[in-house]
């Protein structure tokens, strides 16, 4: 560092990001003001945890002021309507307190602050969610001065100064303690906070959990615990509810808590907790993992990438293991077998108990799988690992359930009827579709169970579980579906009786024809086994690929165009396939456009799509010639 230049103050711009929250913070934000002090007590905070760590990990004579107790302390100043809060934190060099209180570190900076005043403007709640953090104390103060020593030795001290109006100057403060104190000259309208009481209280509300001592005239206002180490039956639930917010910056109530300790194969202590809402639905963005992880109470990694799976970043809490090495760094975690055990163990245990939870408290998992269930989905098409726990969890509707209610693949099993091998399920667009449509047909005639999928990344979902107590997962879309033929053989014969079907060589004939007009729009076309009441149905030969997955890799994949891998089944016994029959004899083009829109509505009950201009053209062409016969 230049030791002339450390004489005046240098002046910085914001970034503009920064510029447009500053403006947001000072001008929308007029409600719910407390939450600055959460905010900023929340980062001395960060500043201690991340001071605890580096402490172990580097030579005590290496660190500046080592002898420093952790703790935060607030002074209040009535007469000057001055708040200062310090912390005893790892600090801030020059150049951290450029980059820090001068950027957004928000990668998507622009989405954020998007999001971010949507939310400011619908629910003041909701900016919890975003951590203004800094920038938050522009609510109160017309001016902030940071002062600011790193614990690195060969730094030096500086303050950083602004009114939050576009610019910052920043200072040498030569001969200032290790840590960071946040001066805050408080607006006119906002004098209430240089009085004790009031930040006491907030204190109270907001920061009790804080894990260090936060002291208001010397005296320790938060109750400083881990509560997860502590024993479940001395833990009040309002506790855990306040826990809960501190960890999960949240305002809400968890919907679930997990509080558990195992001490083999690992020494392991959880707390964990599902929120009430689902933010990412609620289009905010991806969420941040929840899970902060502990060694011994001391703070290894906060909203870890490591500990659970991606697809479990909706879940808040701490998780803290003794088998750690304290002085592991975010490196070695990231590659760390024994941070991949505590997961392996943690998610199994979590989703044992959620599978607990849905038995005892069945309303309150089906709410969660309404919220939550998208990320259970994510996970089972995304790891292998924990499929089967996956499995156990999920809901949906099938033909023996009432629309809108739930069942379970153990629920589909206790069900199944003697000598049926495979469980079933069909996607569509909703639960009428689906039952209007030809797949379930052969499912209702037989009085087989069939799942709905109405979601499209549902048949991916069971395409990854692949089978559940031993009975695979089927489309009812394949082309093999041969259900056992009906016990009572005589029922059958009447009711082919009624239906006179096509002879065998008019069957041929027309099968053959039938390819030739639809050409390589199809693989085969063959007589069904499985139709009922419809004239015709698309059918998967290659087991794999159901038409909604088609759909959905179309809808990414331009190129996807041929539909060639598709069978067409024609139901023999419809008066409308039999009349086509003749009508091909009398009026050969004609019957071609028959077979056209046969194929494009059976491809559209499949959920694939059909280029609707030709298709319009076609049905106007059929309509007029069932106008002018009718006279
Ligand atoms: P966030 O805390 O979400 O990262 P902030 O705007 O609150 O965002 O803070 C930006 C950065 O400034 C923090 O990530 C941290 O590096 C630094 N910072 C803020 N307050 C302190 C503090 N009291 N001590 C040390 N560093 C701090």
């Amino acid at each position: 560092m230049a030791t002339k230049a450390k004489a005046k103050p240098e002046t910085k711009e914001f970034q503009a990001e920064v510029k447009k929250l500053l403006d947001i913070v000072i001008h929308s934000l007029y409600t719910e003001r407390d939450i600055f002090l959460r905010e900023l007590i929340s980062n001395g905070s960060d500043a201690l945890e991340k001071f605890r760590h580096q402490n172990l990990l580097e030579k005590e004579e290496d660190i500046f002021d080592s002898h420093l107790p952790l703790e935060i302390t607030i002074d209040v100043n009535e007469k000057e309507h001055i708040l200062t809060i310090t912390d005893t934190g790892i600090g801030m060099t020059h150049d951290d307190l450029i980059h820090n209180l001068g950027t957004i570190a928000h990668s998507g900076s622009k989405t954020f602050l998007t999001e971010l005043s949507e939310a400011a403007q619908k629910d003041v709640n909701l900016i919890g969610q975003f951590g203004v953090g800094f920038y938050s104390a522009f609510m109160v103060a017309k001016r902030v001065l940071v002062q600011s020593r790193s614990f690195i030795k060969e730094t030096e001290g500086h303050e950083w100064s602004s009114d939050g109006s576009g610019s910052f100057t920043v200072s040498p403060a030569p001969g200032i303690r290790r840590g960071t104190k946040l001066i805050l000259e408080l607006k006119d309208d906002a004098k209430e906070y240089a009085n004790k009481d009031a930040i006491k209280r907030i204190i109270k509300q907001y920061s009790s959990f804080v894990p260090f001592p936060i002291k208001v005239d010397n005296e320790t206002v938060n109750t400083v615990q881990a509560l997860w180490t502590r024993n479940k039956n001395e833990i009040k639930e309002e506790e855990y509810n306040e826990f809960y917010k501190y960890v999960g910056n949240a305002f809400d109530e968890p919907t679930f808590k997990l509080h558990f300790a195992a001490d083999a194969p690992l020494a392991i202590k959880a707390l964990l907790f599902v929120p009430k809402e689902n933010f990412e639905q609620s289009g905010f963005g991806r969420i941040e993992p929840g899970v902060n992880l502990y060694c011994q109470r001391i703070l290894i990694e906060q909203h870890s990438d490591n500990i659970l799976p991606e697809w479990l970043r909706f879940v808040k809490g701490v998780i803290d293991s003794e088998d750690l090495p304290l002085n592991i760094s975010r490196q070695a975690l990231q590659d760390s077998a024994l941070v991949m055990k505590i997961n392996k163990v943690i998610t199994k245990r979590f989703l044992k108990f959620l599978e607990e939870e849905a038995k005892t408290n069945p309303d309150a998992y089906v709410n969660f799988w309404k919220t939550f269930g998208v990320f259970l989905k994510e996970g089972a098409t995304s790891d292998y690992m924990h499929r089967e726990g996956i499995a156990k969890l999920i809901r949906f509707e099938s033909s023996k359930t009432e629309a809108g209610k739930l069942t379970s693949f153990a629920e589909y099993v206790a069900r199944m009827k003697d000598g049926q091998q495979d469980i079933y399920y069909i996607n569509g667009p909703s639960r009428e579709a689906i039952e209007a449509g030809p797949y379930v047909e052969t499912f209702t005639k037989n009085d087989f169970e069939v799942i709905y999928n109405m979601e499209p990344i549902d048949d991916f979902v069971m395409n990854h579980i692949g089978e559940f107590d031993s009975k695979k997962l089927v489309s009812a879309d394949r082309a093999d579906i041969d259900l056992p033929a009906e016990p009572e053989d005589t029922e059958e014969k009447k009711d082919e009786g009624k239906k006179v079907k096509l002879d065998k060589d008019a069957t041929e004939n027309l099968v053959k024809w039938i390819k030739e007009v639809l050409g390589t729009k199809v693989k085969e076309v063959l007589v069904s086994k499985r139709l009922v009441d419809s004239p015709a149905i698309i059918v998967n030969p290659d087991g794999f690929m159901t038409s909604s997955m088609e759909r959905i890799l179309r809808a990414t994949n331009q190129d996807m165009q041929n539909f060639g891998n598709k069978n067409l089944e024609i139901n023999t016994g419809h008066s409308l396939i039999k009349n086509l029959a003749a009508l091909k004899e009398k009026d050969e083009p004609f019957a071609k456009s028959i077979v056209e829109q046969i194929f494009d509505n059976a491809l559209i009950q499949a959920g694939l799509m059909v280029e609707p201009r030709q298709m319009v053209d076609r049905t106007y062409k059929i309509l007029e010639r069932a106008v002018t016969s009718e006279d």
